[in-house]
């Protein structure tokens, strides 16, 4: 009976049978097993699967997986969903790193186009800087690609049948069995009629049993029968050779045939490969201390020989092992490129550039990508070397540097404290926290020399803090007019880029997570406290700004601000109070943000009408009113505003139409992504007017749960009740804390907020 013909009360089958079932269905559908001339059959209809080589492989993986935009620094970048990983399964995604994605694609795309990549990949960074990730990724998405249908990888095995199937006479004597036909393949054999296999260890492309001298021609004919017009070069498929052992085999096979190539074919088998990290197939990272290369052993005696037909088992077979072999059709990547001693690492460069690998007298051709990643020190070192000329020409270079964009260092923080919290609490905002010193370490200042006029005064004058809310949103600092904030917003690409030609370029130098990581883990054993604090992170972080031998980036000399870590630990620290602050004003429920901006969209709804003399919709009534100019006085003293005010309200009303010319399906037009800055400075102002309210809340806070409490005035007791109940709720506006963190973050904000004042900030 077959499955369909089951009704559902009928028993459901055991779980043995169920995962046979599933795994033949997976067998059947992956066609693991295929005869050549099925591969032929499908080469006639579509070559190019069958005829690529690891690059062109690559790019296919890469390509199969997509893109898509993000948000960058000043401008939309592509990213490649590859580097997304897959939180399903536990591949974690490479955070950020656009810039080097897209140059790692470029690279690999281009030698796709070329038909080979004769260099190596290497990409060079300061430590833990995500190299490794990045070709842990690449190496991923090969995987998740060779078990699409789009991906299937085939490889060459030799099949031998037992004499009573085969019955031809070659050598194992018996008589056919006759039902064997004379020009089946032996492919799809039952095992008990097996009598041996050669499996190549190097995964021999299969078509290459087609000798070379025909190879184009038939490339061509299929190529110009399938649909898709393809102009990459195919000259690895069209040059390339078995492997040595797969060529003795094949040799022996027509010597014994008399030259009947039909023949010699049915003792092919093609075999489906399924790319995989974990057996070390077509994905191999070879650690410094490793020999990543490739040793031959003799196969005499070996059980697998016995069934061989004589004139097979009268040759000197072999194999071969390593990182090499193992990494054949796929991508291998060389860690710590050049902790290596310096004659290995200039012979696997040869390699590399060449192509093939020599053992024991026998040439290997090699499709693989090759990848490195070089610590930017050592790379640094190795420049200096008389060598490094001739090198230099066999590496393609990558640079990963450390990000600097605040969003995407925060959910590195978020990860590691997630993680911290199963064991202990940790206060909202400190991943921020960890982010924003993290990026402020790692900015450079502007090459201030190479402005002029107006805009060296602009650039000079950038803090890193500006600069890192520059890059994290193109926020501008509200110190500048709107001239000036325009001038720093165009200015953002060469601020962005200058320093990227230089030898020390920007996100070389500062924290790394792997110090900030580093430094979380021990706030969150400081002194026993109950949770990871603000506090105990302040304290953690001031230490070790105290201990220069502690980290490199500690030791970087200061220009200005810049690399003052000090200093840029009081930027972050202040900042943090900000949030917290924030945070306290929203658990009090007496201006919601909500409210906030309802205001600012009125306003720009009555400034448009009055500027152009026409009426609004009072949502209240359902009726048209005249624009009312009280309520554009009200928002616009809490508005930084330089300028005439009827010039600035013009202005405002022009960018408003350009915007509108540019966002024709936006209806009603979403003024808080065409004015941030504006919403911003109306939501601290209407902060800044409740300030003292929200001090005198958070000493009550303070007072919670002890005894001074209950001497406060009844009504500040309610609004301190509410307050803690939303500090310490899951979510909501200001939620996230605990009783304990709540306090330790309420004094942190008192205190870091006052003596930021206090000195005159
Ligand atoms: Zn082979
Ligand atoms: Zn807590």
């Amino acid at each position: 009976m077959s499955p369909d013909e089951t009704t559902p009360d009928e028993m459901t089958p055991a779980p043995l049978d169920r995962i046979a079932q599933s795994v033949a269905e997976r067998f059947e559908g992956d066609r693991r097993l295929v005869t050549f001339d099925d591969l032929l059959t499908q080469f006639q209809q579509d070559p190019y699967p069958l005829v690529r080589n690891s690059e062109q492989y690559l790019r296919d993986a890469v390509l199969h997986h997509g893109s898509h935009s993000v948000p960058g620094i000043g401008e939309e970048v592509t990213r490649w969903r590859l580097f997304d990983g897959d939180q399903a399964t536990g591949v974690a995604a490479l955070i950020g790193q656009e810039e080097a994605q897209q140059a790692v694609i470029e690279t690999i795309f281009a030698a796709a186009r070329e038909g080979r990549l004769n260099r190596m990949l290497v990409l060079h960074g300061p430590n833990g800087s995500g190299k490794s990730s990045l070709v842990e990724l690449l190496q991923w998405g090969l995987e998740v690609y060779s078990h699409e249908p789009g991906g299937a990888l085939y490889a060459l095995r030799w099949i031998f049948p037992k004499a009573d199937v085969e019955g031809t006479g070659l050598g194992f004597g018996g008589t056919t069995r006759g039902t064997a036909d004379s020009a089946a393949s032996y492919a799809l054999l039952e095992a008990e009629d097996v009598a041996a296999r050669i499996v190549c260890e190097l995964r021999c492309n299969p078509l290459f049993v087609v000798p070379d001298s025909e190879r184009a021609a038939f490339l061509e004919s299929a190529l110009e029968s399938s649909t898709e017009r393809r102009t990459e070069s195919f000259r690895h498929f069209i040059n390339g050779n078995l492997c040595p052992r797969c060529k003795q085999v094949y040799e022996a096979l027509l010597a014994a045939y008399k030259g009947d190539w039909q023949r010699v074919v049915r003792h092919v088998q093609v075999e489906r490969v399924f790319v995989s990290r974990r057996y070390r197939i077509g994905a191999v990272v070879t650690q410094p201390q490793g020999t990543a290369d490739a040793q031959m052993r003799i196969l005499a005696g070996d059980s697998q020989m016995a069934g061989l037909p004589p004139f097979l088992r009268s040759l000197p077979l072999f194999e071969v092992m390593g990182d090499l072999p193992d990494a054949n059709r796929g991508l291998l990547e060389f860690s710590d490129f050049l902790k290596r001693n310096l004659e290995l690492s200039k012979y696997l460069l040869q390699t590399t550039e060449k192509g093939f690998v020599t053992v024991g007298n026998r040439l290997f051709e090699l499709d693989v990508v090759f990848c490195a990643s070089v610590n930017e020190r050592h790379l640094h070192a190795f420049k200096q070397l008389p060598e490094f000329a001739s090198f230099q020409a066999r590496m393609s270079f990558v640079r990963v540097p450390y990000l600097r964009q605040l969003s995407q260092e925060t959910s590195v923080y978020r990860e590691i404290c997630s993680e911290m919290s199963r064991s202990r609490h940790v206060a909202p905002h400190l991943a921020e926290y960890s982010a924003l010193f993290a990026i402020l370490t790692r900015l450079e200042r502007p090459r201030v020399d190479d402005y002029e006029g107006d805009l060296r005064e602009l650039v000079a004058g950038l803090t890193p803090l500006e600069k890192a809310w520059l890059y994290a949103e193109g926020r501008t600092p509200d110190r500048l007019d709107s001239s000036a904030a325009n001038e720093l917003r165009r200015l953002l690409p060469r601020i962005r880029d200058e320093h990227q030609r230089e030898t020390q370029y920007e996100g070389l130098f500062g924290a790394s997570v792997r110090e900030m990581r580093a430094a979380l883990i021990q706030a969150a054993v400081r002194d026993d406290r109950p949770c990871v604090s603000p506090s105990a992170l302040r304290e953690q972080l001031r230490e070790m700004c105290a201990d220069r031998s502690l980290y490199r980036f500690l030791q970087v000399e200061a220009e200005e601000r810049y690399h003052d870590v000090s200093a840029l630990l009081d930027d972050a620290t202040r900042q943090l109070g900000l949030w917290i602050l924030v945070d306290v004003q929203n658990a009090m429920q007496i201006v919601s943000e909500d409210e906030v901006d309802r205001r600012f969209d009125a306003y720009f709804q009555h400034l448009v009408a009055f500027v152009q003399n026409r009426t609004v919709l009072d949502p209240s009534t359902g009726s048209r009113v005249p624009a009312d100019a009280h309520l554009l006085i009200s928002i616009e003293k809490l508005l930084p505003i330089q300028q005439p005010i009827e010039e600035y309200r013009r202005e405002l009303v022009s960018r408003i139409g350009a915007y509108a010319i540019d966002h024709p399906d936006q209806q009603p037009l979403d003024f808080a992504k065409l004015f941030p800055d504006l919403l911003r400075s109306l939501r601290r102002s209407f902060f800044e007017e409740r300030r003292e309210a929200v001090t005198d809340v958070q000493r009550h806070v303070l007072l919670y749960d002890t005894p001074g409490f209950e001497d406060l005035p009844s009504e500040a007791r309610e609004v301190a009740t509410r307050t803690v109940q939303n500090l310490t709720a899951e979510d909501g506006p200001g939620g996230g804390y605990c009783i304990w963190c709540a306090k330790d973050a309420v004094d942190f904000a008192l205190l870091h907020l006052e003596v930021a004042e206090s000195e005159g900030e």
